[in-house]
């Protein structure tokens, strides 16, 4: 395992960076290859959703190379690891709001008894080079919503969202937010090829939204049959060692769930916390 070294490509204006880096990458762009873009116009969220990035917010794309090959069981515990250097990487600016981690991939934030959405995660995983000379990549995708008003969102997204702008109430210093955050990754990446996402589970925990809730789950889980939309509700009871969501059903059996397409909400009944978990 080495130490990752940095290489920063700053751009003005993108598509996207995880689509720049991953041309970068089938090229052979070394792990530590980082493309960060004032403004993305498709920016990217999961299952090709699209990932509002105005200017001022931190967009970046961090190339990966783990050693090996990487099974999607590994590699969907990834951005559940990442999410948790993001949430360290932003805390000085969350303004005294209360920060939490929404299964798998996203960084909330609570306001006016919400949780709004200030961050995500994006992992691509991409084979090596045909030559076999390139390891297999990994594109970590990061988006902050950073140093803008809430209202340069798309409307119908901003009662959902929030920035850090907004949270800290007044500017946010990009360089120094994203020296912090390449730093976070760093260790993070470091401990989770070590020991996975076990040696991280505690703390993800600690930060995790809707423990020991009533939630619902929506979309098509990695391992189904076929890839019908299905929703499964339950009481969140918390992740494994490979950052697959527990979840007890109705009847008393626990079903484990990996990210997968599913998307985490809060149950319809609004709730209701169990004595017998720990928050
Ligand atoms: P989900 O949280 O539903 O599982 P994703 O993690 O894939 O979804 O994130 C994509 C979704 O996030 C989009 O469909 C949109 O609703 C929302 N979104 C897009 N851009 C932003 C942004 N800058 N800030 C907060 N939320 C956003």
């Amino acid at each position: 395992m080495r130490a990752l070294r940095f290489r920063l490509f700053e751009m003005e204006r993108l598509g996207s960076t995880s689509d720049l880096l991953r041309a970068m990458a089938a090229r052979g762009a070394p792990e530590g290859t980082v493309v960060v873009a004032a403004e993305q116009e498709e920016g990217r969220g999961r299952l090709g959703r699209l990932w509002s990035s105005p200017r001022g917010g931190l967009w970046l794309s961090l190339l990966l190379r783990p050693p090996g090959t990487l099974p999607p069981e590994r590699l969907s515990s990834l951005a559940p690891a990442l999410g948790l250097a993001v949430l360290e990487a932003v805390e000085p600016w969350s303004g005294g709001h209360r920060l939490g981690l929404k299964w798998p991939n996203d960084l909330v934030a609570e306001e006016e008894g919400a949780w709004r959405k200030l961050a995500g995660v994006l992992c691509e995983a991409f084979p090596g080079g045909a030559n076999g000379r390139s390891a297999a990549a990994v594109i970590a995708g990061i988006g902050i919503n950073a140093d803008f008003e809430r209202e340069r969102l798309p409307a119908e997204l901003q009662s959902q969202a929030t920035t850090l702008r907004r949270l800290a109430g007044g500017p946010v210093d990009l360089g120094e937010l994203r020296r912090r955050l390449l730093a976070a990754l760093e260790r993070t990446w470091e401990l989770w090829q070590q020991g996975g996402f076990a040696v991280l589970r505690e703390a993800w925990l600690a930060r995790a939204v809707w423990l020991g809730q009533a939630v619902e789950l929506r979309g098509a889980p990695l391992r189904a049959e076929g890839a019908e939309e299905r929703v499964v509700g339950g009481t969140f009871l918390g992740v494994d060692d490979e950052a697959a969501l527990l979840l007890r059903l109705p009847g008393g059996r626990v079903e484990r769930l990996l990210a997968g397409e599913l998307s985490l909400r809060l149950g319809a009944q609004g709730g209701g916390s169990e004595a017998d978990i720990p928050q």
